[in-house]
């Protein structure tokens, strides 16, 4: 029999799911890139602490916390610590010996280098050789060994540092920037053809007779292979969007000795995002649920290949305790609504430069930041180096206690794993102590002196130490803007149009910037990400078109080239703190989450500003004093106009449902506002213009403040992905099913906005059915883009409406030649922001359009 389930019931447990941010919209495999394993299981810990019980909580934490922690050490790295690998030589080696024979004459050297040489002597040999002498004895005699057999290792192909052997593969131990630990890994190192020499001191009888041995031969070649096959006799199952295809994930398994299914029965587990839980879940999930297969997250294929070793499946569990009879509260006892708004996140704990940082507790006793000689000394820093597996936070700030000394407060951890980060609050007698303290910290912590970076904004990043976040003085808004409890008083008390307040209330309200943020991992609540200064974001913008520049010149694909893209990957989550870094791999990847996660914490920065402080009363009727310093009419059309009703009806036409998790979701309006914004040009300047089209713009929530205040803005470089690939552009449809995918923000948050602009295309339009290599070209003529979708809307259905303005209204249709086409609809790139200006925001809610089906028993 079936049970039907409304799919709005169906562990309605948070809503996050689909990121409307990612831009790879056009293809099937849309998101699996989107999001990264690991990615919620901040929210995760959250709801534990509110779902479960003491006990139960203790457990499933601490099985989570490993699991987390595991994932993030490279893989290359973790197979250094596989002491199960063997050597395996090649057939023969380069003297035509059997591999065999060198094998065990190895084995038998290394016997014998242990009797006769001690760790001291092995020291001199490696220094005599230019090898690092350094490190414990485990480290150093497989180094020595491997030297003195096979020859001197050859520097390291990608940063020319040393190479050094760990007894089961070779790996460089340089950095390859100041900001990277090289990740070079070889199982094959190449040698310098070149005696090994041993100092003359040395007057070991046997070493001296196997030097001389060795002299008349070549080194033979070693070739070390792993042996081990984690999931051998495994059968995995993989479902939703992970952090590589599926196809990638199937070689990797295979490799490791597992087999990949695509049913559930007779599976071993089942490999999901963490999203898929708050997401609802795929059929699949539902399916592995009913015949108690493991749902695991990602991270346990990852931590099983880097161990070298099939991970427990409890630890990685993602579903066990939202089933009904599981660990948790049953889903169908679950409040969707407030409760889960407000565990989205953790509290934000540090919300500006003037915000004393929450776990001091100073701030209960009036605590504020100390200042002096307009400096304020408070600083944040960050730290993301993924080949030494490391992502950190420093907090160090002097607070100033009313009738008490200043206090000084350091906090250094990991992202997200609060218990072990190390903590002080010291309260000093004497001011000026305090303050070289301070300064003493930050050059322990960066490398660099504070007046330096304080004073003149210098600053050079060293390895391994930390970079600060430049924190602006305000307000983070997920800290400032309203709080779910406030927001009916906030709008009841309100001089605004009703309908004008609350489209205000949303804009101002905390939780859709906690939601872009947590979306895009750019989250942390010990940094805040939503208050950096704009020479901050500037700086992140700068290093995003240095490295497109740097990748025109990149080798395509090497091992130099991953080293550029790993290089930007710590550079960008160290300046743009990140709850979930990973290594960037491809350019939808840095679209999905470098562009657009820059935009949007650009646009919240804005968002920052305009709203301030809104946590006290809200009596005083903030929303309208926001909505003074917004700069744009709003205005609500009315229901029975000529405008409201042809904007229904091009919204009905051009719109296609949206598919999440097996759920398609409709959309109905709510309200109309017209426009006119302060910034851009004025609708009376682009009326003027040629070749006018009305055309939606896809915004988050997140970002519509910006646009209102300051205008639409072009896309922030070029890169070769949807979104992107006509470079620096404002970008529409003529599709409004291309601007509700940017809107749609969570399935179980229904609310969205639509923009709808009035664009000039100009005397002349290029048509594009391919992605230009470059858009540099484009840039510079500003001839507006029309990238051709594989759908548009029929043409015979087109208007003119007032002033000339074309309405490319009608029913989506398959275009000619389209099969091959990136774009599903038709885009428009226009570079002159003089051309476009937006006339009404068109308030939407998504709903569903069908049932989840789940077969019971
Ligand atoms: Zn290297």
């Amino acid at each position: 029999m079936f049970l039907f389930i409304p799919a709005d019931n169906f562990f309605l447990l948070l809503s996050v799911a689909w990121s409307s941010v990612c831009r790879r919209r056009h293809e099937g495999e849309c998101h699996l890139t989107c999001f990264v394993s690991g990615s919620h299981e901040l929210v995760h810990e959250t709801r534990s602490h509110t779902r479960s019980s003491g006990e139960e909580e203790g457990k499933i934490g601490k099985g989570k916390q490993k699991a987390e922690n595991g994932g993030r050490d490279s893989e290359q790295q973790q197979a250094s610590k596989n002491k199960k690998a063997k050597v395996e030589g090649e057939n023969r080696d380069g003297n035509g010996e059997p591999a065999s024979d060198v094998a065990a004459e190895f084995e038998e050297f290394c016997k014998t280098t242990r009797l006769h040489l001690s760790i001291n002597e092995m020291r001199r040999i490696l220094e005599a050789n230019e090898q690092d002498p350094s490190g414990s004895e485990d480290a150093v005699v497989p180094r020595c060994q491997d030297m003195m057999f096979y020859g001197r290792l050859e520097q390291c192909p990608v940063c020319h540092n040393q190479m050094d052997c760990s007894g089961s593969n070779y790996q460089c131990r340089g950095a390859y920037s100041e900001w990277s630990t090289c990740i070079y890994t070889t199982t094959d190192a190449p040698r310098i053809d070149r005696p090994v020499k041993i100092p003359e001191w040395i007057g070991d009888e046997t070493v001296k007779e196997w030097i001389k041995k060795k002299a008349s031969r070549r080194y033979p070649r070693r070739k070390l292979t792993s042996s081990n096959k984690p999931f051998a006799g495994l059968m995995i199952s993989l479902s939703g969007r992970l952090s590589r295809t599926h196809q990638a994930w199937r070689e990797k398994i295979e490799k490791h000795g597992g087999k990949v299914s695509n049913n559930i029965i007779g599976a071993n587990c089942l490999v999901v995002s963490p999203a898929e839980r708050e997401r609802g879940g795929s059929s699949r999930v539902g399916e592995a649920m009913e015949t108690n297969i493991p749902v695991v997250s990602e991270n346990w294929l990852i931590d099983s290949i880097q161990k070298q070793q099939a991970q427990p499946l409890d630890a990685y569990d993602v579903v066990s305790d939202i089933v009904p009879e599981g660990r948790g509260i049953p889903w169908e006892k679950m409040d969707p609504n407030e409760e889960a708004l407000e565990s989205l996140t953790a509290e934000l704990k540090l919300y500006g430069k003037r915000g004393v940082y929450k776990d001091s507790m100073l701030q209960e006793q009036g605590g504020f930041i100390f200042g002096k000689d307009g400096i304020l000394y408070n600083c944040a820093f960050s730290l993301c180096d993924q080949g030494r597996g490391i992502n950190e936070y420093c907090i160090l700030q002097l607070i100033q206690v009313p009738e008490k000394n200043v206090h000084l407060y350091y906090k250094k951890g990991r992202v997200g794993d609060d218990p072990k980060a190390d903590e002080r609050v010291e309260e000093w007698n004497n001011e000026d102590d305090a303050l070289k303290e301070f300064v003493r910290l930050f050059k322990e912590v960066t490398g660099n002196e504070f007046e330096t970076w304080e004073r003149e904004n210098k600053f050079q990043k060293m390895h391994l130490k930390f970079y600060p976040i430049d924190m602006d003085d305000g307000i983070d808004v997920r800290h400032g803007g309203l709080s779910v409890r406030q927001l009916g008083v906030a709008a009841a008390h309100c001089k605004l149009e009703p309908l004008v307040a609350n489209f205000m209330k949303v804009l101002c309200s905390q939780e859709i910037y906690r939601y872009a943020m947590m979306e895009m991992g750019y989250d942390s609540p010990d940094l805040p990400m939503g208050m950096v200064t704009d020479r901050h974001l500037r700086r992140c913008e700068e290093e995003l078109l240095k490295f497109r520049e740097d990748l025109k010149k990149a080798p395509d694909s090497s091992d130099e080239g991953d080293a550029l893209w790993l290089d930007f990957a710590n550079k960008w989550f160290t300046l743009m703190h990140s709850v979930r870094p990973f290594i960037l791999k491809n350019f939808h990847e840095l679209a999905d989450h470098v562009a657009a996660g820059l935009e949007c914490i650009r646009d919240i920065n804005v968002a920052s500003r305009l709203v301030g402080d809104m946590t006290g009363a809200t009596i005083d009727d903030p929303l309208s004093d926001r909505y003074g310093r917004l700069g744009c009419s709003v205005a609500p059309l009315d229901k029975e106009s000529d405008d409201h009703k042809m904007i229904l009806k091009y919204l009905d036409t051009t719109y296609e449902p949206i598919e999440v998790g097996g759920v398609t979701y409709g959309i109905s309006v709510e309200n109309i506002f017209a426009v006119e914004s302060g910034a851009g040009p004025s609708y009376e300047e682009v009326k003027k213009l040629p070749n006018k089209s009305l055309l939606w713009c896809g915004t988050r929530s997140s970002n519509l403040i910006r646009h209102l205040q300051k205008g639409l803005l072009p896309s922030v470089c070029h890169i070769p992905a949807p979104g992107y690939m006509f470079g620096k552009a404002i970008v529409c449809s003529d599709a409004s099913a291309e601007a509700a995918r940017y809107g749609f923000t969570a399935v179980d948050r229904p609310d969205g906005f639509l923009l709808l602009a009035v664009v000039s295309l100009g005397e002349q339009i290029t048509e594009m059915s391919t992605a230009p290599d470059d858009a540099k070209e484009l840039e510079e003529e500003k001839v507006s883009v029309k990238g051709l979708g594989r759908k548009k809307p029929d043409e015979s259905q087109h208007f003119k409406w007032a002033d000339d303005v074309k309405v490319p209204c009608g029913r989506l249709v398959a275009s000619e030649h389209n099969s091959d086409r990136p774009l599903e609809y038709n885009e428009y790139a226009v570079y002159d922001p003089k051309q476009v200006c937006m006339r009404f925001v068109v308030a939407v809610k998504y709903e569903e359009q069908n049932e989840v089906v789940m077969a019971v028993e």
